[in-house]
């Protein structure tokens, strides 16, 4: 088989998101399963699909064009804000947007004529985590601009946060949102079909709260793909952990110096900072790296602790000198190792489990 390889249990994924969307759907939350993480990979996104989602979500258009051409039939939302340059292909290729500036939505509206189109519109309002999103005060003003223009259509509006700065999805933060989806329906006299509260980092607010508002809408990636919501890291509800493992092949194995000797410069990786241990250690090489993984989302599944790695080999510490040259080793993943494996044209992606097996080549 090809090393390295991710293996994708496209079976837990489908569980995943069969599981996921009915616990949201008890709660009145609809769900956008977010692809960017895994490339929009057309397999994974019919995985989903099989698993009952309806809407896939995804920041880069190169993935919906992916997903659309592997004929996967779902409503597709443009989930980062795009560049006016990019209008004509959003139109066509996206049902949905999330904005955040008026001179894009104006390039959306003009291309959506031309293209015959209606293009909904979900405004992103910024609560905190200064990351995408319009200040709360000017939001009124920007719903009067989606409604005066043609050819767009105001969705609702949304939130994000956790991404940049950790900002944490709290009840409080979820009812100002509520709040100011009330202030925009009260203010123009209308419904918004949706009031989009934020990502995996939103489980948390999800389990805990009482009812979840006006709140209706997630968009959803790390927790269906990894099983784990994004505040405490933790397990969400009974989710698969492991649908994906990464492995990688031994290409040295040797009792060396357990730190290195002669003087020393930072690595094109920043500065190593040399391990405590002292005396010798049995270490083995394998060929994989931060070209393909981070380093700090590898857990292994052998006993062997990862020590460091730079573009394409990582060494790791074989606690029990089990590794030959030729071993395979394992390793689960965390989300900046999925969506470097995924992006990563030298490792291959193996498919099992339902529905239908095999490689693909991206
Ligand atoms: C990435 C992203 C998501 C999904 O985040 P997860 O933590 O993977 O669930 C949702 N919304 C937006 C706007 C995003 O950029």
């Amino acid at each position: 088989m090809n090393a390295p390889r991710l293996e994708v249990d496209l079976a837990a994924l489908e569980g995943n998101a069969r599981r996921l969307s009915a616990w949201c759907r008890s709660k009145g939350i609809a769900l956008t399963a977010v692809t960017k993480g895994v490339c929009g990979s057309p397999r994974i996104a019919a995985a989903l699909v099989a698993g009952g989602i309806r809407s896939l979500g995804d920041s880069r258009l190169d993935n919906l064009v992916r997903m659309r051409q592997a004929g996967v039939k779902a409503e597709y939302i443009l989930i980062r804000p795009p560049r006016p340059s990019m209008a004509a292909r959003v139109v066509a290729l996206a049902d949905v947007s999330l904005n955040s500036a008026p001179t894009t939505i104006r390039a959306l509206s003009q291309e959506a004529l031309r293209q015959g189109k209606t293009h909904a519109v979900i405004l992103m309002v910024e609560l905190g985590d200064l990351r995408e999103g319009i200040m709360p005060q000017r939001l009124p003003e920007a719903v009067d601009a989606v409604l005066s223009l043609k050819g767009v259509s105001l969705r609702g509006i949304g939130a994000n946060m956790t991404c940049l700065n950790g900002v944490v999805p709290t009840a409080a933060k979820m009812r100002e949102l509520g709040r100011l989806a009330e202030v925009v329906e009260s203010q123009f006299g209308l419904r918004l079909a949706c009031v989009s509260g934020g990502n995996s980092a939103n489980l948390t607010w999800l389990a805990e709260a009482e009812s979840p508002g006006r709140v209706n809408h997630l968009r959803i990636g790390e927790a269906i793909l990894l099983g784990r919501e994004t505040v405490h890291h933790r397990r969400a509800l009974d989710l698969a952990t492991h649908a994906f493992r990464l492995v990688g092949e031994v290409i040295e194995v040797g009792t060396k110096p357990a730190r290195p000797y002669g003087q020393l410069a930072p690595t094109p990786f920043g500065v190593r900072h040399s391990p405590p241990k002292r005396g010798l250690m049995r270490r083995a090489i394998v060929a994989l790296g931060e070209q393909d993984a981070d380093i700090h989302t590898l857990v292994p599944r052998a006993p062997v602790e990862v020590l460091s790695a730079c573009s394409d080999q990582l060494v790791l510490h074989d606690l029990r000198a089990g590794l030959h040259v030729g071993d395979e080793v394992a390793f689960d993943i965390g989300y900046r190792t999925l969506m470097r494996a995924m992006t990563s044209p030298y490792v291959a992606k193996e498919y099992v489990g339902a529905p239908g097996q095999g490689a693909e080549r991206r």
